[in-house]
């Protein structure tokens, strides 16, 4: 929908549950955020995309790269809206590469994407894999943030939407305390 800001596209699409949630990391917190389910309509993918690469528009960038798997819709995106190359690291052995004939080309002008940013953990790796290489990373992008703006990642950062919602471990959650019962979202079946 035209006008349509980030958060209410997430809210449309079932991309951001509020409620009693248990995370991956096994943290319960009151927002469960699933990008692939804003990202699966390839117009919102589309938007998120442009509305990141806006902020990049006088960089000159020159390729983007992204985490695979969360970073790939989004960072394809980017890319396009960017007129950039595109490509994407993967984990091998714990470790983050790049893989399948990518390359960079020394000094590349770099801009690394992911879909959320919680700790930044993914991106550094990411920017450091590129940085190996020889890329030149100027910035990093997410469509959310969920660490309430605080995750450092060594290069100017931008988001969409940053939200501040602690993830606690159960054993001090208040929506615990009070006997509500937690979910987690991947594996609730949907009518
Ligand atoms: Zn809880």
């Amino acid at each position: 929908m035209p006008g349509e800001d980030v958060i209410e596209r997430f809210r449309r699409t079932g991309a951001l549950l509020e409620g009693h949630f248990v995370l991956s990391s096994g943290l319960h917190s009151s927002v469960y955020l699933q990008c692939a389910l804003v990202l699966q309509h390839p117009r919102d993918a589309e938007w998120c995309g442009r509305q990141l690469a806006e902020h990049f528009r006088d960089e000159n960038i020159q390729l983007v790269a992204a985490p695979a798997i969360g970073g790939l819709i989004i960072g394809h995106e980017v890319a396009r809206a960017l007129a950039a190359r595109f490509i994407f690291t993967e984990r091998e052995n714990g470790k983050m590469t790049l893989r399948r004939g990518f390359f960079v080309r020394p000094g590349d002008k770099t801009l690394v994407v992911e879909d959320v940013v919680t700790t930044g953990g993914s991106t550094r790796e990411t920017i450091a894999a590129l940085q190996m290489s020889g890329a030149n990373v100027v910035a990093a992008a997410s469509i959310m943030d969920r660490s309430a703006g605080k995750a450092e990642v060594g290069v100017p950062r931008v988001s969409l939407a940053t939200l501040d919602v602690p993830a606690v471990d159960p054993s001090v959650c208040e929506a615990c305390a009070r006997g509500e019962l937690a979910v987690k979202p991947g594996s609730r079946k949907k009518e």
